[in-house]
């Protein structure tokens, strides 16, 4: 068979006409049948590419393998992608739009001309003089994130397939679905994967590296009031809904997440309901450093002690909940990890601006799951919105990224 065009932008091309948007409501994974169309694709083009062991699982997940052409001892590294997109805009019916040779100014979407890419908004913008834009009509969103990462790794992929003459270790690669529902990494094997040490290609701006996500707690309060008849309740009643309030009222005002950002964490409410008998209160507790989440815990804990001195007859428990862990745990054990990408990423002319995530990832999943995991720009802006937009020569940088990653991987080993 002759292969399909296969520049990175061509490749974006066509994965992003396929509708992969994730379904938070369905319990099925994937979450959407459609995902397996691009699996299906992605599948095909692998073994194409001569890689036999290239499948789709029944979860939709891609699995394949590059096989090292080294002697040398070099670990299995990965790179993934997720093959999803948001729930948040319509994925459907996607046409982009190509601003060839940028050369700087507002990009007004064609499809809906309400829809303004505004440099004022879109500051990376200002970088992109003379590069190719792709951008949606107006009337989706694009899928660069993460299909900009998707066609990276193809890209890569072929790249060293046709240049055997670079030694390399074995590469694996793994395309993901439900990523965007928080269930990317629900149902990836590992054991099957192989991978020693793993990269997401999920990022954004060029050079940037994300090796932080929050560590994160929940916590649960219940309350047990003193219920009485209204009528003769002078000096009995302890009304569980008026400590809930007296509670939520002194959350302290400067550890919130709208009074937060960066590298400071919060304490959350998120639920409340309450009667006269009873309370429950709902928390999340978020910091980048454990000592901060507990910390935050033992201050929570305090404010409701606090409270219920003044509500003798009433008694409370206090739970917490571990959800998940700042990924840079787990890569401080690797430090080779973060090196040999610090070290592609100066390789492609770049240098490195390594930041943090103000959430969870499924790269902070894998890293528990035991596939150490930070993640790699992909040129890819303005991510779940109709104004998303990526730049080729920036897909390019992210492909020579991955090549020089694996090179560096085999050079050290
Ligand atoms: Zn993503």
């Amino acid at each position: 068979m002759s292969l399909p065009h296969d520049s990175v932008l061509d490749r974006f091309l066509r994965y992003v006409v396929i509708d992969t948007q994730s379904d938070p409501t369905s319990q099925a994974q994937p979450s959407t049948e459609k995902q397996k169309n691009l699996g299906r694709l992605l599948e095909r083009e692998l073994k194409a590419l001569g890689l036999e062991d290239a499948h789709l699982d029944e979860h939709g997940n891609v699995y394949a393998t590059v096989p090292a052409n080294t002697d040398k001892d070099v670990p299995a590294i990965c790179f993934c992608s997720h093959m999803d997109t948001a729930p948040d805009f319509s994925g459907t019916g996607v046409k982009p739009q190509i601003v060839k040779n940028y050369q700087g100014g507002d990009i007004r979407l064609v499809g809906d001309t309400n829809q303004v890419i505004r440099v004022s908004e879109h500051p990376d913008l200002k970088d992109q003089i003379g590069h190719d834009i792709v951008a949606t009509d107006g009337t989706t969103l694009l899928g660069a994130d993460d299909k900009a990462g998707v066609a990276e790794i193809m890209s890569a992929t072929q790249f060293l397939v046709r240049n055997p003459e670079i030694p390399h270790g074995p590469v694996k690669i793994l395309f993901t679905t439900d990523e965007e529902i928080g269930r990317g990494a629900d149902k990836v094997d590992l054991e099957k994967l192989g991978a020693k040490f793993g990269y997401t290609m999920d990022g954004s701006t060029v050079g940037e590296i994300e090796n932080e996500t929050f560590s994160a707690d929940g916590v649960t309060i219940t309350v047990k009031g003193v219920a009485i008849h209204p009528g003769t309740a002078k000096g009995k009643m302890e009304n569980a809904i008026k400590i809930a309030a007296d509670i939520i009222a002194r959350l302290p005002k400067d550890q919130a997440p709208e009074t937060t950002e960066e590298r400071q964490g919060f304490i959350h409410p998120v639920g409340v309901s309450a009667s006269m008998e009873g309370a429950e209160l709902g928390f999340i507790i978020r910091d980048f450093e454990e000592k901060g989440l507990s910390e935050k815990e033992t201050l929570l804990k305090a404010i409701v002690e606090e409270v219920m001195a003044n509500y003798p007859g009433s008694t409370f428990t206090f739970t917490v909940k571990e959800q998940y862990r700042n990924m840079k745990i787990v890569l401080d054990r690797h430090p080779e990890v973060m090196e040999n990408l610090l070290e592609a990423t100066r390789r492609v002319g770049l240098e490195p601006k390594v930041t943090s995530i103000r959430g969870g990832t499924d790269g902070s999943r894998l890293s528990f799951m035991g596939l150490p995991c930070p993640n790699i720009y992909t040129g890819g802006h303005a991510y779940h919105s109709p104004l998303e937009w990526v730049s080729v020569e920036d897909m390019e940088t992210a492909v020579k990224t991955i090549v020089e990653l694996v090179k560096v991987w085999e050079e050290r080993a």
